[in-house]
C-alpha cells in the first residue's frame, strides 16, 4: 500500500507529447447544459499543468450509465464546453470515444491544445475492460494521467487497461490530494478521531464503518441509517426507514465496538413526522405510524460536544432528509461543529458534500473528497484497481 505514486511533475512531457488524461467528468446535466460544474473545475491543475509544459492533452471520462450505447443526451459535448469556458481557451470535442478519426484529431492538436472525446461508456469495451477497446484507447496518447478519483475503485478499461500499456503513467494533482487527505485518516490520524455516518442505507456503509471502527474512537450515527442501529437495540422507530436484514450485523459492529473500546452515539431525540409534508414534532422516542427524518436538537448539541473535542473527523452521509429544510437542522448543525473545529475535518460523500456547499461551509474544512464510493473503499483499508495499476508501473 505504501509504494510511492508516480507524480505528475515527474512525467517527462515535452512540448508536442500525446497525454491521455482519465478524469470524472460525470456531472449533472439539463437541457444539455452542466448543472454543476465543481468535478471539472476539479480537473483544471492538472490540465493546467499539462498544458503550459506543452502536452497535448486528450481527455476522456465516464458520463452516467448508457450501459455501452450511443446516448445522445448523456454525450459528454456540454463539459467540453464549460471546460473551454474554464480555460477560456479552444477545446476540440471528438463526436466518438476511439478510431482513426479521432487519433487524427488528437495527433493535429496544437502544444498545449486540449480535446475531449466522447462518453468512455458510449463503447461496452470500457466497461468490460475489453483488450481491444484497451488497445485503441491507448493510442490516443503516449502517456496516461489519472486524475479520476471518484472512478479509481472501478476495473475498467481506462482505469486499468490503459495505464498497463502507456510509455509512461503518473496520478494527477486531485488524485494526489485525494490520497494525501484520505491516507492521513488510515495512518496516524491525531486523537481522538471521530467517524459521522449517517445517509440512507445501512447496507451501503456497515463494511467501511466496520473497518474505520478498528482505527477511530468514536463513532456518531445520524441519518436514515441510525433506525436500523435503534431497531437492532429493540427501540422503537415507528415507521422510520429499517433495514431489517441488517439488524443483526448492526448489533454485532455494536458488540465490537464494545469490545474495541470505540463509543457509539445513536440520536437520543428525533425529528419525526407522519408524512414528509406533515407537522415535525420533536421526540424522544417515535410514536407509532410516525416517521424519524432528522436527528433532534439533544442529539445535534451532543454530536457537536464530540466533533468540539475531536483532533480528526470523517463525515459521511447527512443526519437527515435535508433537502427539506424543516428536516435540516441536525445536518447543519454538524456541518457547522465540522467548521468551527481546529480538527483535521474530512467530508466525502455526494449529498453530504452538498450539504456542506449549501450550509456555506465548504471552505472551512480541512479536505472535501470527490470520492464518493472509492472514497469508502480507500478508507475500508482495499487497494484501489485505479491506483494499483499505477503502483504496478512505477516499481
Ligand atoms: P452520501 O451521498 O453523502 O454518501 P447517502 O447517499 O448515503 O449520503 O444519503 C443521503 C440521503 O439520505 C439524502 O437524500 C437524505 O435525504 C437521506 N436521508 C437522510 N436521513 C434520512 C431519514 N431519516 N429518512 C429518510 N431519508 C434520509
Ligand atoms: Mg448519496
Amino acid at each position: 500500500m505504501t509504494s510511492a505514486l508516480p507524480a505528475l511533475g515527474d512525467l517527462p512531457v515535452d512540448p508536442g507529447t500525446g497525454v491521455l488524461v482519465r478524469v470524472d467528468f460525470n456531472v449533472p446535466l439539463a437541457g444539455g447544459e452542466v448543472v454543476d460544474d465543481t468535478r471539472i473545475r476539479a480537473a483544471l491543475p492538472t490540465v493546467a499543468l499539462l498544458r503550459e509544459r506543452g502536452a497535448r492533452v486528450v481527455i476522456c471520462s465516464h458520463l452516467g450509465r448508457p450501459r455501452g450505447h450511443r446516448v445522445p443526451e448523456l454525450s459528454l459535448e456540454p463539459a467540453a464546453a464549460r471546460l473551454a469556458e474554464l480555460l477560456e481557451a479552444e477545446v476540440v470535442f471528438a463526436h466518438d470515444t476511439v478510431g482513426e478519426d479521432v487519433e487524427d484529431l488528437a495527433e493535429d492538436l496544437p502544444s498545449g491544445g486540449v480535446m475531449v472525446v466522447e462518453n468512455l461508456r458510449f463503447h461496452p469495451g470500457e466497461q468490460e475492460n475489453d483488450p481491444e477497446f484497451v488497445a485503441r484507447l491507448a493510442r490516443l496518447g503516449r502517456f496516461y494521467v489519472n486524475d479520476a478519483f471518484a472512478a479509481m475503485h472501478r476495473p475498467e478499461a481506462s482505469i486499468v487497461g490503459v495505464p498497463a500499456c502507456a510509455e509512461a503513467v503518473a496520478v494527477g494533482l486531485l488524485v494526489e490530494k485525494e490520497v494525501a487527505a484520505l491516507s492521513r485518516l488510515l495512518q496516524g490520524p491525531d486523537r481522538p478521531f471521530v467517524v459521522i455516518i449517517g445517509g440512507a442505507k445501512v447496507s451501503d456503509k456497515i463494511t467501511v464503518i466496520d473497518s474505520l471502527a478498528r482505527r477511530c474512537d468514536a463513532i456518531l450515527v445520524g441519518g436514515a441509517m441510525a433506525y436500523t442501529f435503534l431497531a437492532a437495540q429493540n427501540r422503537k422507530v415507528g415507521r422510520s426507514r429499517v433495514e431489517a436484514d441488517r439488524t443483526l450485523l448492526a448489533r454485532r459492529l455494536m458488540e465490537r465496538c464494545a469490545e474495541r473500546g470505540v463509543t457509539v452515539y445513536l440520536p437520543v431525540d428525533h425529528v419525526a413526522a407522519s408524512a414528509p409534508n406533515a407537522e415535525p414534532e420533536v421526540v424522544r422516542e417515535i410514536p407509532d405510524g410516525h416517521i424519524g427524518y432528522d436527528i433532534g436538537p439533544e442529539t445535534a448539541a451532543r454530536y457537536a460536544e464530540v466533533v468540539g473535542r475531536a483532533g480528526t473527523v470523517f463525515w459521511n452521509g447527512p443526519m437527515g432528509m435535508f433537502e427539506q429544510p424543516s428536516f435540516e437542522a441536525g445536518t447543519r448543525a454538524v456541518a457547522e461543529a465540522l467548521a468551527n473545529s481546529s480538527a483535521c475535518t474530512v467530508v466525502g460523500g455526494g449529498d453530504s458534500v452538498a450539504a456542506v456547499t449549501r450550509f456555506g461551509v465548504a471552505d472551512r474544512v480541512s479536505h472535501i473528497s470527490t470520492g464518493g464510493g472509492a472514497s469508502l473503499e480507500y478508507l475500508e483499508g482495499r487497494e484501489l484497481p485505479g491506483l494499483k495499476a499505477l503502483r504496478k508501473r512505477s516499481t
